[in-house]
Order: structure tokens, then sequence, then C-alpha cells
């Protein structure tokens, strides 16, 4: 066989664009490429095998081996060498092929009389879709010429599986993205839609992989590098100017030794040189990119690779010319799909879509925390979601379980639809509770109280029938800029926030930065563990300027209207006074400065820590009222980390040792006359609010979309019948109140 060169495999890459373009149908375009290339190549065999599904793959077309075995014989994902290259993602190329490793004798191709064999996978964007294949009767290795021509063929085909070209005969076998995928991921926030697929970054779309002038390739492929080098210097010194925080200017300085990298250029130049376009060239290095990530264990590690990707992505637009504009066209009910997403942008999309699945984020995320507000439902960690969904695809996702459904098959989708409507026919019986109190069967009122954070929640208040807002985190303001907000913007917007209510009471809380929150705009020191480090409380303390301007903008908002204010994370009931001080001084100044103050001041603290449940007397008579923040308090109670999927769900809230602290700082509040509330998600779920009211709690606050399950289910409840059941449980030895509240409920 003669030795390949780049002038080779260019005439290949153009013999097989030639003929692709002549014969349009799926079968006889296969034969056609597997004969061509076996042809070109000098081999005795050349077969495609495509992924049937995810497990098995299907002998599509060949030119050699017996023609009856194709769409017959099917191979698993762990069978043969053709499954380890498809299984590896990468060449296998043996000289000797039945002595391989993993060698799987398939009599029906008749293969027996072949040594020598070269696969290699057919992938696209690190997705394999299938395996091409060479062999001929002589033993031999191809040379890395030979596999890296074979390799760039595959692209190609991996690009035409794209577009829709390898459809079968008869039975056919399903192109990539059109079977149904069901995806399990994290639950982020709760709730059902059904939609089509919005790609927060749109894949491009290669529609010419082969280009005939490798020069006029390079060039271009050099004016969109001097462009991206351009935009990466833009980004730079924007971040400079504002005085960016130091994680931002490390990526984007990884961007720039990326873009300058010589490795990476001339990788893609090489890619050019033996006839693919510029474009498809960027895209076979970001295959290799992507495949080396999915491989990586290091997280830093990870992280780089994740940004030469989003890096490869830009190039690819600046050449493609796809995606330049910002918010395309909207399919109807979108649900956004992202690998992961910035509270800003999210909010960008605002109330117009449906849902939002990331491939990464968290629960505790910034854009969990828009979602929450949005009241839409959010599913994170959901894997391979962004190579699986295409715009446009339908989707269903279920919060309440942390399930996506793409392309749903039509009983799926019908099964799903049932539940939604059931969810709409109880939303409808909630609404004509709306007016009603929370009052159960034996005459115990609570009053519910609605969670928000941004000003789209408001219209919820009145729709939900909450009696005020219990918990407004003022966080997401600052949050989702760049730069601080201004006191005049702040006023500006608790004073909506106010006008919204109507005369019903909003608790703000100050900002709760620090943790998982962080502002761009702030230098943070390095934290080894920032959930118990310097945040909330502890950095409005420091930190006098910010905590100062929130409260003066909070006391110029409210413009004598009563104003309710709460510190979050008080962990010494010191820090609380300290705090209730400086609020009650910007009062005095603003008084003496002529403006009016509010006429009723009320000073709150979020009981989070479980130290702050043992302060002293003098602190629950002094505070105006306590919140519970039972996300936080719960974590540091169990020592479990609230965004750690590992140990997250491992310690159950309804727990007799958590349900006896929980009335050890009621019986406090009850000693002392202190108002206390209970303000986490599990404020919101039927059966800790159930509990919580039963074992004492008068005023919960939850998300708007739980006021009316919980309002129906405490009104149909005898609280004392419940309270019973909980202590009958405990009595008996039971570690959990769950079992005994599910059986009394299913009752
Ligand atoms: C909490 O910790 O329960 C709480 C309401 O605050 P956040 O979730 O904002 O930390
Ligand atoms: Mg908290």
């Amino acid at each position: 066989m003669p030795h390949r060169t780049q002038s080779d495999s260019r005439r290949l890459l153009r013999r097989l664009r030639d003929s692709l373009a002549e014969v349009a149908e799926g079968q006889k375009r296969l034969d056609q490429i597997v004969r061509l290339i076996a042809d070109d190549m000098g081999t005795d065999v050349c077969s495609i095998y495509l992924m049937r599904d995810l497990r098995t793959l299907e002998l599509c077309a060949t030119e050699g081996l017996n023609p009856q075995a194709v769409h017959k014989t099917r191979l698993r994902l762990s069978e043969g060498l053709v499954g380890r290259v498809a299984r590896e993602a990468r060449p296998v190329n043996s000289a000797d092929a039945p002595r391989e490793r993993g060698f799987r004798f398939m009599p029906e191709t008749g293969e027996e009389v072949y040594s020598s064999f070269l696969g290699v996978p057919i992938q696209r964007l690190g997705e394999t879709r299938g395996v091409l294949v060479v062999q001929s009767r002589k033993g031999r290795l191809y040379s890395d010429d030979e596999i890296y021509a074979l390799e760039v063929v595959a692209m190609v085909l991996a690009e035409m599986g794209e577009l829709g070209a390898f459809v079968g005969e008869g039975e056919a076998l399903a192109a990539p993205h059109k079977l149904p995928v069901m995806i399990r991921g994290g639950v982020g926030q709760e709730g059902t839609a059904e939609g089509q697929v919005l790609l927060h970054e749109p894949r491009v779309v290669v529609t010419n992989p082969v280009a005939d002038d490798p020069v006029a390739e390079t060039a271009r492929l050099h004016e969109a590098l001097d462009r991206l080098r351009g935009n990466v210097e833009d980004m730079l010194s924007v971040v400079d100017a504002s005085q960016a925080d130091a994680a931002h200017v490390k990526v984007l300085e990884t961007y720039r030794m990326f873009a300058n990298s010589r490795g990476w250029v001339r990788r893609i130049e090489e890619d050019i040189a033996r006839g693919l376009s510029a474009e498809a060239a960027v895209e076979k290095e970001q295959s290799a990119v992507r495949l080396r990530l999915s491989r990586v264990p290091d997280a830093y590690l990870r992280d780089r690779l994740s940004d030469l990707d989003d890096l490869s992505n830009r190039l690819l637009r600046l050449l493609t010319g796809q995606g330049q504009t910002a918010v395309g066209e909207m399919p109807r009910n979108p649900i956004l799909v992202a690998r992961n997403i910035g509270p800003g942008e999210l909010l960008e999309y605002g109330r117009k879509l449906r849902g939002v699945v990331l491939e990464e984020g968290s629960v505790g995320s910034h854009a969990a925390i828009v979602a929450r507000a949005l009241a839409i439902p959010l599913i994170v960690h959901a894997p391979r979601i962004t190579t699986e969904a295409l715009n446009g695809d339908a989707i269903i996702i279920d919060g309440d379980n942390g399930v996506v459904h793409l392309r749903p098959e039509e009983s799926v989708a019908a099964a799903f639809r049932d539940k939604m409507a059931m969810q709409a026919e109880r939303q409808e019986r909630y609404r004509t509770i709306r007016d009603k109190p929370a009052e159960s069967r034996d005459g115990v009122r609570v009053s519910l109280h609605m969670n928000a954070g941004i000003m789209a929640d408001l219209p919820s208040l009145q729709d939900s029938g909450a009696e005020g807002v219990g918990l407004f985190r003022t966080e997401l303001q600052f949050l989702t800029r760049r730069t601080v907000p201004k006191r005049s913007e702040l006023v500006t917007i608790y004073g909506r926030v106010l006008d919204a209510a109507q005369g019903l009471p909003v608790v703000f809380r100050t900002l709760d930065i620090g943790s998982d929150k962080v502002v761009p705009y702030m230098r943070r020191p390095n934290e080894p563990n920032p959930a118990m480090g310097w945040r909330a409380i502890r950095v409005g303390l420091d930190r006098r300027g910010i905590l100062r301007m929130q409260l003066q903008a909070l006391l110029r908002a409210a413009a004598g209207r009563p104003l309710r204010v709460m510190f979050p994370f008080v962990t010494e009931a010191a820090e609380f006074f300290e705090a209730r001080d400086r609020l009650r001084e910007e009062a005095e100044r603003e008084r003496a400065r002529g403006l009016e103050v509010p006429e009723t001041l009320h000073v709150g603290a979020m009981l989070e820590t479980p130290s702050l449940a043992f302060a002293s007397d003098r602190f629950f008579r002094e505070v105006d009222f306590i919140s519970i923040g039972g996300n936080d308090l719960r974590q540091f109670f169990f020592a479990a980390d609230r965004e750690n999927e590992l140990v997250r769900r491992r310690y159950d809230v309804l727990s007799y040792s958590y349900l006896s602290f929980l009335r050890q700082i009621l019986a406090r509040c009850t000693a002392n006359g202190t108002p206390v509330s209970f303000c986490g998600e599990d404020a919101g779920r039927p059966l800790e609010a159930l509990c919580l009211a039963a074992i004492g709690f008068r005023s919960l606050s939850m998300r708007p979309a739980s006021v009316g399950p919980i309002k129906h289910l405490l009104r149909r409840a005898d609280l004392g019948e419940v309270r019973g059941v909980v202590e009958a449980a405990e009595a008996a030895g039971a570690t959990s109140a769950r079992e005994a509240l599910t059986q009394w409920i299913a009752k």
C-alpha cells in the first residue's frame, strides 16, 4: 500500500464529498462511501458500524464483508474490537486482529480471513456515533498517516450523520438526536414543564466539512483567530476597569493563553492541510478536547479544558457567523438547556422560560436562586444534556424527581400530561381558598408567607394567597450586576417591593453574600470552607460601607411606612446587637437630616447556626423576631453540606433529634415572648410543613407555589391529632416521624 500524504487524504475527502453530493438516498450513500474508502486506501474491507442505541452497534454498510450481514450483525459495546473502539473512543490498530484483546469472531460476516484491522470512532463533539473500520488480508500495522486520514474521514461522516444522512432502510436505524432519551439529574427546584429545547449556546452546525483550498482556509482561520484574540483582549480590558474578581480575570487570561497557543493552532492547521475546512478542523480539535475532558479526574484541569472548549465555540461562531445574536428566536414554551449559566443571563431570559436544565450547576448556585425566584423547575447535574439536546427538541422536565425526558415517546408524554393536568386541577382548587386562612380543623391558625428575591416574584404575593413576604433575599440585586448597585437604585427597588405588597408585611433580609454567593466586584479571600467562612452578617459587620448603604436604602424606601429588617447568619447575640445598633444609628441620622423614618422598625435575626439557639435570654427578649433559616440550620446541625449531593439527602429533617432541637428553640421563644417563623425550603414541603405546624410553628415562609398546597393540607388537618401521631411514634422508639406521618396522610 502506498504511503499516504496530505494530498492523498485531501483527494480522498474531495472524492467523498463529490460522491456524497451525487447520491441522495441513505443506504446507497453509505454503500458508496465504504466502496470509495476501500478503493482509495487500497484495503480489502471498509465497514461502517453505527450506534443503534446507547449500547449497541450495527453493521450498516460494508465493502468486502458479506453483504448479507448488513443490518443483521449487531454487537454490544462490550464486544469485539469494534465495540472497544466505540467504548474507548480511540483507534485500534492491529496487524493480527484475531489475537487482539477483545476480538470477537462473527461468522456471518466472513471476516476470518482478514488479519489487519484499523478502527476509528465516528464522533462529533465527544459523542461517539459509530465506528469506521478498514481491514486487510495481509498482516500489517497501518501508518500514523493512514490512521489520521481515516479519522478525518470519520469526522466528515459524523457531520453527515448530524445532517440526518444515515437513516437506514427497512428496519430503520434511528439517526442520532432522534431517539428518546431519559436523563436523571438532581432537583434544583421542584415543578414540572413541557416545552421545546432552547440551547443557551446553540451548537454550531458545520455544513462544509471538506475544503479544496487549504491556503484560503488557513487564511480564514487566522483572520478568525485575530478577531478572537481581539475579543479576549477587549473582555480583559473591561474587567480590569471594573476591578472584577480574580477568578474572572484568571479565566480570561486562560482564554488569552489558549488563543495564542502554538500547539492548538498548529493542530488545527494540520487538519486543514489534510483537507478539512477551517471550521471542521476547529471542531475536530474541540472533539479531542471534549474527550479528554470526560477522562480527566482533576478538577483544575477539567476547568481549563472546559475553558478551551468554550474558546473553540467562540472561534466556531466567528468562522461560521452562527449564533452571533444574543437571544435568538425563542421556541414556544422554551426550556433552557445549558452547561451552566450565570444569574444575570438567566434573568435576561426572564419569565418566558418554562424551565431550566443544567449539565453542571448546583442546588445552591446563583442560577438556582434565580430559578426559584422565577418559580420555574430546575434540574441540575443532568449528564450529557448539552450534547444530546438540539434546539427545538421536545422536552419534558420533572423537577420533582430530577428527571428529563428528551424527545419523549408519546406514552411518556401522555402520562406526564395527565400528571400536569392533575396538578393544574389542584392549583385551581387552591385558588378557591386563596383568601381563606390556613386554619386547621381544630382551629389553629398558621400564617403562611412567601420567599422572594426579585421584582418578578411580587405578582405571586396576591396570586398565591400568602400573607406577606417572610423572606426577601436582597442579594439577588447584587449577584446579577457587574458593579455595586447604587444606593438610589436600591431605594427604587425596595420601594417598589413595598408598593407591590400593598401594606402586607415584607421582611427584608440584608445581604447574604459569601459562601457560594459571590459578587463579582468584591475581592474575597480564598477560603477553604466558604459555607463556614466570611459570609452574611460577618461581611456586613466588617465591611461597614456596603451594610450602611443598604440600611440607608431600606430606610429611605420605606418612606415612613413600617419596615422589617433581618440579619442573616447571626451566630452570636453580640453580632445581632451590633447590627441592630447600626440600623438604629442610620435611622437617627436620617431623622437628623430631616428625612422621614419608618413609623415602626422591626429588627430580627435569622437563626441558621445551632449556637444562636443557646444565646442568652436577653437576646430572645430583645430581638423583635426570629426566622429559622432551615437550609443552613440543617446543614450545620447535621454537619452535611447542603450543596453536596453525596450527603445532602442523608439526614432527615423529620428525625426526632432535629425535631427536638426545633422544639427547644420554640420553647425558648415562647418563654421569652419572641415571635418565630420558619423560612427554609422545608417549610414548603407537605409532610415537613405539617409536622412543623404540629410541633408549634405558627408562621411559615415558603416558595410561592407551595402556599396553596400547604394551606389546603393544613385546612384539612387536625393539628392536635397530628401532634399525637408524631409523639406516639417517638414514644414507640421511631427515629423519624416520617413514616408515621406518611401513613397518617395516606389515610
Ligand atoms: C436558609 O438558610 O434556610 C435560608 C432561608 O437562607 P438561604 O437559603 O438564602 O441561605
Ligand atoms: Mg441561609
